[in-house]
């Protein structure tokens, strides 16, 4: 029987959901906000549920850190972004009684740094030459390059790729087999206002052009969440990101065994099984079925030779790229820049620099590195001190008086988190080949979970508990 649409998902949340006759009892692995949230639905209805999650926290990828930090400053490691066309997020957030407030990532002093200057973005005529810009570039403004090279091309791709419930035309997949930067080139774009560009493509957060696919590329860009479609409706959760995770977990606290990492999964005709490693001893559990929530990279560490899945979904959890992000947090004495809201696009290893503090008060603030692509799989080798050595020195010369500033600093690369294995999924090119496969359930084996949603793009909060009202209408017609 064919799952649910996206539509269906959505018509079913905002109505109700439906009763679970033929299971009473679920194991949900991860308590991300896809486990978290798929737990507290079905605890609700009386099933008997228990979420085993590896790490001592809730939240997965929603992650504040407000460790080692003076002053009760905090920053976001993971997730920190939401916009008003975040339906599920905003649901939660609104059953939850938490608030809302305007993002950082909005009216920022942005400025690019290119060849050692930094350049405001409405002078970027005055470099044309030096930046490498075309002769027809060199009378256009950013916000121009956007709407010619992006929104004004993907406009004549066709309806289908704004459709409210995704729908992979053989056009669509036609775009599939090119990179984004390929796409770009062949617009026209010269490879300076790519570089120019990229910054403004938030989906594109793994610093991928070359092999992320053009398909949900121009999807993402073509709706209402990008940067350069968004109405200005953008906001962080307050105090922290990671709340909505712990008012979850708070429901369900007594369902929750943390510090619980699934290392084996069974199944056969009358139940599923879940082996975790519970200290130094294994233990099993058995349910009538199985919500795997874990990203694909650390499924890989599971075994599932006894799972029952089929061939082309053991593929799928083979072949699924993560983007690589690390984040470095260095805590300084003072605010020692001009700008009220600090927020730089950088053409060296430490890609963004940004002000992760501007509306907490006090005189201390944390300065971000946003590290994505290659150079994050670089830093990421480095020890957490060698890091925080190694963004000191790149950043002097973007912000003098950086080291001399500096108090302490923590950072997370997310290839290294064990349970994450990467931020969050980079649907490459032949991304569409995969989508079929990865929320597709095996036998009593439900997936959920951002790699699982709808949308190519689909690595958000938003569709993290999308997925999870997905799997429950899935659980309740099979
Ligand atoms: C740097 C970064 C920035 C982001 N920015 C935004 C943003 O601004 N806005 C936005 O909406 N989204 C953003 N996201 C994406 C968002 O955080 C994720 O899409 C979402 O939180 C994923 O939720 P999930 O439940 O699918 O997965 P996760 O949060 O990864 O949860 C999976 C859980 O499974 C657990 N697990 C894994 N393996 C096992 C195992 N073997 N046994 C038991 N448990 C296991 C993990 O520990 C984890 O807790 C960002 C993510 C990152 C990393």
């Amino acid at each position: 029987m064919p799952g649910p649409t996206q539509q269906d998902v959505r018509n079913t949340f905002d109505r109700g959901l439906p009763a679970q006759t033929a299971v009473d009892s679920v194991i949900v692995v991860g308590a991300g906000l896809a486990g978290l949230a798929t737990a507290c639905e079905l605890a609700e209805q009386g099933i008997a549920v228990t979420v085993l999650e590896a790490d001592a926290r809730p939240g997965g990828r929603t992650r504040t850190l407000r460790h080692p930090f003076a002053d009760d400053l905090h920053a976001e490691a993971g997730a920190m972004t939401v916009t008003r066309h975040c339906h599920y997020t905003m649901a939660y957030l609104r059953r939850m009684g938490l608030d809302t407030e305007p993002s950082d990532l909005v009216d920022t002093d942005f400025r690019y740094y290119r060849a050692g200057r930094r350049i405001r973005p409405d002078k970027i005529g005055d470099h044309a030459e030096e930046l490498g810009l075309s002769e027809r570039e060199r009378d256009l403004s950013v916000p121009g390059m956007l709407a010619d090279y992006v929104a004004g091309h993907n406009a004549r791709i066709g309806p289908e790729l704004t459709e409210p419930n995704w729908n992979p035309t053989p056009r669509l997949l036609e775009l599939d087999r090119i990179s984004v930067r390929e796409i770009l080139t062949r617009r026209g774009a010269s490879p300076a206002a790519i570089g120019l560009m990229e910054p403004m493509f938030l989906e594109m957060r793994g610093g991928e052009l070359e092999s992320a696919s053009a398909m949900a590329w121009a999807r993402y860009e073509s709706g209402p969440r990008s940067f350069s479609t968004a109405d200005g409706g953008w906001y962080k959760i307050k105090d922290g990101t990671d709340t909505l995770a712990r008012a979850l977990a708070g429901k369900i606290s007594e369902r929750v065994c943390y510090r619980s990492p699934v290392v084996r999964i069974t199944q056969d005709a009358h139940g599923v099984e879940a082996t975790v490693l519970d200290r130094d001893r294994l233990r099993t559990l058995r349910a009538d079925r199985m919500v795997l929530t874990a990203p694909f990279p650390s499924v890989r560490r599971i075994n599932l030779s006894q799972a029952g899945m089929s061939a082309t979904k053991h593929s799928a959890i083979r072949r699924l790229r993560y983007a690589s992000v690390l984040r470095i947090f260095l805590q300084m004495r003072k605010k020692f820049w001009p700008e009220e809201r600090l927020m730089i696009s950088t053409d060296t290893a430490l890609c963004t620099v940004r002000d992760a503090t501007p509306r907490q008060p006090g005189p201390r603030k944390i300065i971000e590195c946003w590290l994505t692509g290659w150079p994050a799989q670089a830093a990421a080798e480095l020890s957490p001190d060698g890091r925080l050595d190694f963004a000191l020195r790149e950043l002097e010369p973007i912000l003098p008086g950086a080291r001399e500033n500096f108090e302490l600093g923590t950072s997370v690369a997310w290839d290294n988190e064990p349970f994450t294995g990467g931020a969050y999924i980079l649907p490459e090119t032949g991304h569409g080949e995969l989508m079929p496969h990865l929320a597709r359930p095996e036998g009593r084996i439900h997936f959920a979970g951002e790699h699982t949603a709808f949308e190519p793009n689909g690595g958000s909060m938003n569709y993290a508990l999308e997925s999870a009202i997905r799997v429950l209408i899935e659980m309740s017609s099979t």
